[in-house]
C-alpha cells in the first residue's frame, strides 16, 4: 500500500498509509482463491465473511461489499487500519502458505473508506422493545454493544468519562495510524442507530452502577471502561519532572491537541530534543513516533527483550525504525537520574540477555552484571503496560474482580455476578485488542438482548 515517505512523515501527524486506490483494491480483491473452506472467517473474532465481501470487490459492487462487511463489523474503518490482520484473517489465508496472503485488512479499510465517502447506510432497526441499557465506556467494546442492542429495538445510553467518545481509539492511538475524523464517523454512524453518546460522565463518580438500575431505571448495564491505569517500574526518579506515563503522553497529544498547542492552547507537552521511550508493544511504538513528530531530535526506544519478542505490530516496528526511531533492545532502565530543578537528565539502563523461557512463554531476560550505561534524556516516556483504573469496583464493592482488578465473566455472555450487569472489553481481558473487544461486544448484545427478553 501507498506509504508517506519516511522523512516527510516524520515530520507530520497525517496518516501513513495511504489506502489503496479502486484499481489496486480490484486487483488485490482478484488474488482471492475463495476457498471452500474459508479458513480466514474463523480466524477473525468477530466472523466477518470475508471471502464475500472481497468478492464483491472483486466485481467492484463496493456498496455490497461494504453491506456484507457491516453485517458484521460495525467499526471497519477503523479494523481495517489497527487490527493485527496479521495474527489473525491473513495468518490463516491459504495464498500465505506460499506468497504473501491476500491483504484482507487493507482492502477492509479501502471498502469502509469508500463507503464513508460515498454515503453510509443506515439499517433498519427493530420496533421499540421499552427496555433500556446504560453502557459505561465508549471504546470499541461499548459502540459495538451499544450498535448491536440499538439495531435490536432497545433504548441505549452510553456513558463516557472524557469530553469525546472512542476509548483508546481518540486517547490512545495517535492521528498518523488512526485519523480521529474516521473514528468521529464510525461514532456518528452508532448515533444514527439511536444510541445516545453523554460524554463528561464518569461513573462511579455522577452514577454508581446500583444508581443506574435503580434510580435512572435502566435494565442492564454493560461495563467496558477499559484499561487505562498507568503502570511504572518502580524504579527510583519515576517523580522527576519530565517523566510521563505513555497514557499521559499520548492523552495529551491526541485528545487534548498538545501537538497544535499554538493554535488551541489546550494542554501543552514537553518533549526537548532527546526522548526515551520504554516498552516494546504497540503503545510504545506510538509514543515514541508522536515524540519524533513532536519535535524530538532523537528518540530511543529501550526495551528488554529482542526484536522478535516485541510484542508490537511488526508493521509498526518497521514503520518506527524507517522514521529514525533509535532500537536499544536487550536493555533495561534500572534508575531515572534528574538535575537541581528536580528534571529528568538521563536514564541509567543495564543490558540484557535471554535466558529460560518465563510463565508467558517468552525468553526471559536477565541482566548483564557490570554493563550499565547511561542514555541522556529531557522527556522519558514509560510504556509498559496499563491496569484496571479500580473506580467501578470500589463503588460497585459487590462485584466481583479478579487480584488484579479485572472484572470476573461468565466467558460465553459476558455475565458479571451482579444480574443484569455485563462486562467485556479490557477491565475483562487486560490489555488486549479492539476486536477482541469489539468481538466482547458483539456476544453480550446478544446476551444481553436474551436476558431482557426474559425480564
Ligand atoms: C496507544 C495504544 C495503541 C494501541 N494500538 C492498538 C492496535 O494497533 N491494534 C489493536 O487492536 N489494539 C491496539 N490497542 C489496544 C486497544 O486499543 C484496546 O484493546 C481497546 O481499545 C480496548 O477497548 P475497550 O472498549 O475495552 O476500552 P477503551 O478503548 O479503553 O475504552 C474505555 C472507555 O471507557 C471510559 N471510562 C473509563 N472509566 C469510566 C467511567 N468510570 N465512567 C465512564 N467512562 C469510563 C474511558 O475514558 C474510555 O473512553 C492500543 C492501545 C493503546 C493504549
Amino acid at each position: 500500500m501507498p506509504r508517506q515517505d519516511p522523512k516527510v512523515r516524520a515530520t507530520n501527524f497525517n496518516e501513513v498509509a495511504l489506502g489503496y486506490t479502486e484499481e489496486q483494491a480490484v486487483s488485490e480483491a482478484e488474488r482471492c482463491l475463495s476457498c471452500k473452506k474459508r479458513p480466514c472467517i474463523a480466524g477473525c473474532p468477530v466472523e466477518v465473511d470475508i471471502p464475500e465481501f472481497i468478492g464483491f470487490v472483486a466485481k467492484r459492487d463496493f456498496r455490497a461489499a461494504a453491506r456484507k462487511l457491516k453485517e458484521k463489523n460495525s467499526l471497519p474503518a477503523i479494523c481495517g487500519r489497527v487490527c493485527p490482520q496479521e495474527e489473525q484473517c491473513e495468518r490463516f489465508c491459504v495464498l500465505g502458505k506460499k506468497q504473501e496472503p491476500v491483504a484482507i485488512g487493507r482492502l477492509e479499510r479501502f471498502v469502509a473508506d469508500w463507503e464513508l465517502e460515498h454515503g453510509v447506510e443506515t439499517p433498519q432497526t427493530a420496533a421499540p422493545t421499552g427496555k433500556s441499557v446504560a453502557v459505561v465506556g465508549s471504546g470499541p467494546a461499548g459502540l459495538t454493544v451499544a450498535g448491536d442492542l440499538a439495531k435490536l429495538g432497545h433504548r441505549v445510553v452510553v456513558f463516557e468519562a472524557l469530553h469525546k467518545p472512542g476509548g483508546v481509539l481518540v486517547y490512545g492511538i495517535p492521528e498518523f495510524r488512526l485519523p480521529k475524523a474516521i473514528v468521529a464517523r464510525e461514532v456518528e454512524y452508532v448515533k444514527k442507530l439511536g444510541v445516545e453518546v453523554r460524554v463528561d460522565h464518569v461513573i462511579g463518580r455522577i452514577y454508581t452502577i446500583e444508581e443506574l438500575m435503580t434510580e435512572e431505571g435502566f435494565d442492564a448495564v454493560y461495563i467496558c471502561t477499559g484499561a487505562g491505569l498507568p503502570t511504572f517500574m518502580s524504579i527510583p526518579g519515576e517523580n522527576l519532572a519530565g517523566v510521563y506515563s505513555a497514557n499521559e503522553f499520548l492523552t495529551r497529544s491526541n485528545l487534548m491537541k498538545a501537538y497544535d498547542f499554538a493554535a488551541h492552547k489546550a494542554t501543552p507537552i514537553k518533549v526537548g530534543s532527546r526522548v526515551v521511550v520504554v516498552g516494546g508493544g504497540n503503545v510504545a511504538m506510538d509514543s515514541a513516533r508522536t515524540a519524533l513528530r513532536l519535535g524530538a531530535d532523537e528518540v530511543h526506544n529501550v526495551y528488554r527483550r529482542s526484536r522478535v519478542e516485541m510484542p508490537a505490530r511488526a508493521e509498526e516496528v518497521e514503520n518506527a525504525e524507517e522514521e529514525g526511531i533509535i532500537f536499544e533492545l536487550l536493555t533495561n532502565p534500572v534508575a531515572i537520574l534528574g538535575d537541581d530543578k528536580g528534571r529528568v537528565r538521563s536514564v541509567r539502563c543495564i543490558r540484557m540477555e535471554l535466558g529460560e523461557p518465563d510463565a508467558s512463554g517468552r525468553r526471559r531476560p536477565v541482566p548483564v552484571k557490570g554493563s550499565e550505561f547511561e542514555l541522556e534524556c529531557e522527556t522519558l516516556v514509560m510504556a509498559i503496560g496499563n491496569g484496571a483504573n479500580p473506580l467501578i469496583s470500589q463503588t460497585t464493592p459487590s462485584l466481583a474482580v479478579n487480584r488484579w482488578g479485572y472484572i470476573v465473566v461468565d466467558e460465553a455472555t459476558g455475565a458479571t455476578n451482579i444480574p443484569g450487569v455485563y462486562a467485556g472489553g479490557d477491565i475483562v481481558r487486560g490489555a488486549a485488542t479492539v476486536i477482541l473487544a469489539m468481538g466482547d461486544g458483539r456476544m453480550s448484545a446478544r446476551a444481553i438482548h436474551e436476558y431482557l427478553s426474559k425480564e
